[in-house]
């Protein structure tokens, strides 16, 4: 098998989660992943791109979904026989602290020379402590490394006309006596014409690797092969909780403006999706964010795209809007997250929209008939009070009962708590007071160790002046009961599976409960006994706590994956790929 110039490494949130017992609770209910959050970012993927067309070969390595699906995998012996030149680990979301840095550790325990180097939004965030960690050599920051990561690769590589460390931009390293070098965050392209985001990559290197297993981006993909596609890097928005905003973008990424794909390309990407893939794209970012000439431009790209699509809206839109979205891409899902029914609360949180345009939106969607319409609800918001979140549960019965009141039902509300770490860099986190908040960690090794605390109310980094830490966690059980029940009630969610997610519900909170008590034993020794004793349990009740996972997921018919046509793909990308060598050979001979 070829050896890779660069592996890249994504560690599952805990390394050792197969054998630490904690209730990690609702974390990741509304996300594809498991609370392992085995999901790789999709910058691998366009990193990799990037440095394949610059001659390197890039590998990529899904650690955490490997260990999901076996038991009996053995990632400690995966990375002792890999050999590449460099290491890249992935600590972009902040949940990956605790397994990033094991899985750093192991990289320099098998093979201390080769250089690990670190990039995402957390490792942006916290490169200094980083680079002070033995196992970590490199961090390279930014919200777009591809360029960065090539001339480091050069560098490390000896590859002719490399440059000199401190020629590199956004990178930050230390010194073996600990002196820190931090180069500026320059490289910060204005649009994102230089990447590829059709995964043509990842076709080509699972046939080049014969390694499907390390590839896939999170356990049940491959019967539910959601993709992305990526339509913008930062956001016009300043949600308070957010590391995505304007905010934190012009803080720790130096952005001061959103880099956005050309409309007819990200229109190109998802039609190349489709060559291989019949699951749904979602398209990440509010088309109408860079204006209606983008939007306008788009969707006429993509009129007449059959396959199922996934739209967000960050705001209200209007009926003429809606019913050019619904014409261009006719198998469509709409998401809008409202945050909450309170116009006060919602306004704190940053969004400043009122009820009555939102509804409007939501009415529009479903007369042009859009497929699904997932309405999200969060816990943990500024103002947010116990009341008010189960106010926002009466709320979503309105808009079951008023709003989608046709036979088929199609507007499918969900609540989550902001869980289980608000953002370093978003507003809330920079300026807690200000906003009612209070932090239990602060520093990346503190995030570390919350990690593995036993239960989501221990993990949580924050509680606010309106809801504590009990709060979140109760209040968050109380309205998933309730929604569920709505649910079910209105005939979104069989019986049958609204009794299975009760049950699941009424035992987290026991579980909760147990944990609490093992927790307030003085004896150290004990508490450990006794939370081992409790994890089978705990297994079993951290999928789907307070919705079935199942419920996000998009109808598809059909075989999933388009297999032959995959291998096709592949075969026209390595043609496409030596044909010009072959002319410039046969120009040069
Ligand atoms: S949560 Fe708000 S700030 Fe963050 S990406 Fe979405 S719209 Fe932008």
């Amino acid at each position: 098998m070829p050896h890779a110039d660069l592996v890249l490494l994504h560690a599952p949130s805990v390394y050792d989660f197969r054998r630490k017992s904690i209730l990690y609770g609702p974390v990741s209910d509304l996300v594809p992943s498991t609370p392992v959050f085995e999901m790789y970012p999709i910058g691998f993927t366009t990193i990799a791109e990037y440095l394949e067309r610059q001659g390197f070969r890039v590998r990529i390595v899904n650690l955490a979904v490997r260990m999901l699906n076996s038991d009996r995998f053995d990632p400690e012996k995966l990375i002792q026989k890999l050999h590449p030149a460099v290491f890249g680990i992935d600590l972009h979301w902040l949940p990956h602290a605790h397994g990033a840095l094991e899985v750093a550790r192991l990289c320099k325990k098998y093979h201390p020379d080769v250089p690990v180097m670190f990039g995402g939004f957390s490792s942006t965030y916290y490169h200094e402590e980083l680079v002070r960690r033995p196992e970590v050599d490199f961090c390279v920051r930014g919200d777009s490394t591809e360029l960065p990561v090539l001339r480091l690769m050069q560098h490390l590589t000896h590859a002719p006309q490399a440059p000199a460390l401190d020629e590199i931009p956004n990178l930050t390293w230390s010194e073996p006596d600990g002196t820190l070098h931090v180069s500026e965050i320059t490289y910060s392209p204005p649009n994102l014409d230089h990447v590829l985001i059709d995964y043509s990559y990842v076709v080509r290197a699972v046939a080049r690797y014969r390694d499907l297993a390390s590839f896939v981006p999170f356990k049940g993909w491959l019967g539910y092969p959601i993709t992305a596609a990526l339509s913008v890097r930062g956001c016009t928005h300043n949600c308070r909780t957010c590391g995505g905003s304007a905010a934190a973008f012009a803080g720790t990424h130096n952005r001061r403006r959103p880099a956005y794909r050309a409309p007819e390309d990200l229109a190109q990407d998802i039609r190349n999706i489709a060559r291989f893939s019949k699951g749904p794209v979602f398209i990440l970012g509010d088309i109408r964010q860079p204006g209606e000439e983008y939007a306008d431009r788009f969707l006429r790209a993509i009129q007449g795209y059959e396959g199922p699509v996934i739209v967000e809206l960050f705001d209200a839109a209007d009926r003429d809007f809606i019913r050019r979205l619904a014409s261009a891409m006719p198998n469509w899902t709409l998401e809008i997250s409202l945050e909450t029914h309170s116009e006060e609360v919602r306004a704190a949180f940053g969004r400043p929209y009122k009820n009555a345009p939102i509804e409007d939106t939501m009415r529009y969607a479903l007369e042009a008939g859009v497929k699904r319409l997932d309405v999200f609800f969060m816990i943990g918001l500024p103002k947010q009070d116990y009341q008010s979140v189960l106010d926002t549960v009466d709320y979503c019965e309105y808009l079951m009962r008023d709003l989608d009141s046709g036979p088929e039902r199609h507007l499918i509300p969900f609540i989550s708590p902001l869980a289980p770490f608000l953002d370093p860099g978003s507003p809330v986190f920079e300026n807690p007071e200000r906003y009612g908040y209070h932090f239990f960690a602060r520093t990346l090794e503190e995030h570390r160790q919350a990690l593995v605390q036993p239960s989501w109310k221990y993990v949580l980094n924050y509680e606010t002046q309106w809801l504590n830490r009990d709060q979140i966690v109760d209040s968050t059980y109380e309205a998933g009961l309730r929604l569920n029940r709505l649910k079910a009630h209105y005939g979104l969610v069989e019986m049958g599976q609204a009794e299975r997610t009760e049950a699941r519900i009424v035992k987290a909170r026991r579980l909760i409960a147990q944990v609490d008590d093992i927790m307030s034993l003085e004896d150290e020794g004990r508490r450990a006994k006794l939370l081992r004793a409790v994890k089978p349990q705990v297994d079993d009740a951290n999928v789907s706590t307070v919705c079935d996972k199942a419920e996000l997921n998009v109808p598809l018919t059909g075989l999933r994956l388009n297999l032959p046509r995959a291998a096709c793909f592949f075969i026209e990308q390595m043609i496409e790929r030596l044909w010009p060598r072959t002319q410039s050979d046969v120009v040069s001979s």
